[in-house]
């Protein structure tokens, strides 16, 4: 087991991540920029180092003061939480090289994932069902409008480089396409360095629904079963669940038995999110994240599975601790995405938390790295902290929920809040019945 660990993120994942390295009975070292020095994760650690100005890029992107940190320390492992350096391929392999172990998987996964078409190919590969289109990059026009004629539309045109819900563009009919093809790929080489697109069939209605996985670099795979999360602004998460609303046993354990299997034949090491689209009872791979993701807990809470815990076993070479069958599931769980934004306009809203009190009791979690008195940095993102409830079922779960929500204060800046008090009494969302478009229109409409 790892002697040290060096926890390069910050805010509320950080903490989490330290939680776990503590229950293990891990040394911790922290990295933080200069506009961190009081933040909860730093005060909390072993050790603290500060690797640079506020600017990400050169401070919790900085990969050379990060390595130097962990020599610094004697760190023997990095986790690198979600964001920032979590999906860095070159990060993994420059700690490879200086013989400290990267807490996710191998540099080469780590690539193949991160360009969609590649990934898209692998998952095809390993009889994962993925969205109908073309086999690989697009660039001539004839070439895309028989793809497109083939799949019929409406069809969407997306780069392989793609990330944060940017570089894609629908076309409902062939007069549309080349206008969109060109765009895309003009957008794509400005914003991503490479002009690859693809085209694929164009869902109406679906939702977002992704399987938890893990693999122990050797052959073997499990999966902890899927979370919902069609509720998102601007293709950003802002409440998901864990089951789904939409599927039943059967479907669950057959896309999970599916995934499982997939990361067992890739050779897989650690934590991943295999990503759907599902619609009319079927899914579509969309794209495979090798990290941690924001929304884990929900997945810990109906399994009472620590899943750091389990990348850190992963990670240092004590296999998965547990059996596809010890995996159960039991009750519903919801997390909120608490930002520090206007909840009309969802303008950030740095600033001076002055009071912040949790709600708790049975079934409530909170991770978030503020406190009474916190000042928040205007340089990172609006994520102040997750609310997770945990019922027996998922009417218990929401009851506690609004509960939960009319416990929690935050002053001194605006939050989100507000937005959760609004759903969570919606008869929309009490019926389960949302898809990837749902609160945008409901945003739209409030206006
Ligand atoms: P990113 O990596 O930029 O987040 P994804 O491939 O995960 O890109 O897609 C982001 C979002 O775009 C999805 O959650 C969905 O809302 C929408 N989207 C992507 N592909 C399709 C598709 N084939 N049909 C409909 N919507 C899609």
């Amino acid at each position: 087991m790892f002697q040290k660990i060096l926890i390069a993120n910050r805010g509320e994942i950080a903490l989490r991540v330290l939680r776990a390295c503590k229950e293990l009975g891990i040394q911790t070292v922290v990295v933080h920029s200069t506009a961190d020095a009081d933040a909860m994760h730093v005060r909390l650690a072993d050790e603290s180092v500060c690797i640079g100005p506020p600017p990400s890029r050169d401070s919790y992107l900085n990969i050379h003061q990060i390595v130097a940190a962990c020599e610094i320390t004697g760190a023997d492992a990095v986790h690198p939480g979600y964001g920032f350096l979590s999906e860095n391929a070159k990060f993994a392999d420059i700690l490879a090289a200086h013989n400290i172990t990267f807490i996710g998987p191998s540099g080469d996964h780590i690539r193949i994932m991160g360009d969609k078409i590649e990934a898209k190919r692998t998952a095809k590969r390993l009889g994962i069902p993925v969205v109908p289109g073309s086999d690989g990059a697009v660039t001539e026009e004839k070439e895309a409008r028989r793809i497109a004629a083939d799949i019929g539309y409406p069809v969407i045109i997306k780069a392989s480089a793609g990330g944060g819900g940017r570089g894609m563009k629908v076309a409902r009919s062939e007069a549309d396409l080349v206008v969109a093809l060109q765009t895309a790929r003009s957008e794509a080489g400005a914003a991503f360095g490479d002009d690859a697109v693809y085209i694929e069939k164009y869902l109406e209605k679906p939702r977002h629904i992704e399987v938890q996985v893990f693999g122990d670099g050797a052959g073997r795979g499990v999966h902890f079963g899927e979370r919902d999360c069609s509720l998102q602004r601007r293709h950003q998460k802002v409440w998901e669940e864990a089951p789904s609303p939409a599927l039943n046993a059967e479907e669950r354990a057959h896309i999970g038995g599916v995934c499982a299997r997939a990361i067992a034949d890739l050779g897989y090491s650690g934590a991943g999110t295999i990503e759907f689209l599902y619609e009319n009872g079927e899914f579509y791979f969309i794209e495979m994240n090798t990290r941690l993701q924001v929304e884990h807990p929900v997945t810990e809470a109906i399994t009472g599975i620590d899943l750091v815990h389990e990348q850190i076993r992963v990670a240092s070479g004590g296999g998965l601790s547990m059996r596809q069958e010890e995996i159960r599931f039991q009750g519903h769980a919801i997390e909120c995405r608490i930002n520090a934004e206007d909840p009309r306009t969802f303008t950030p809203s740095p600033g001076t938390i002055t009071h912040f009190h949790t709600p708790g009791g049975l079934g409530i979690r909170v991770d978030s790295g503020v406190y009474s008195g916190y000042k928040i940095p205007p340089y990172y993102d609006s994520l102040i902290g997750k609310l997770i409830v945990h019922g027996r079922n998922r009417v218990e779960c929401m009851m506690r929920l609004r509960r939960a929500l009319d416990e929690f204060v935050v002053d001194g800046i605006k939050t989100t809040l507000p937005l959760f008090r609004d759903l969570v009494g919606n008869p929309d969302i009490a019926n389960g019945e949302y898809d990837i478009h749902w609160l945008e229109n409901y945003l739209a409409d409030e206006d």
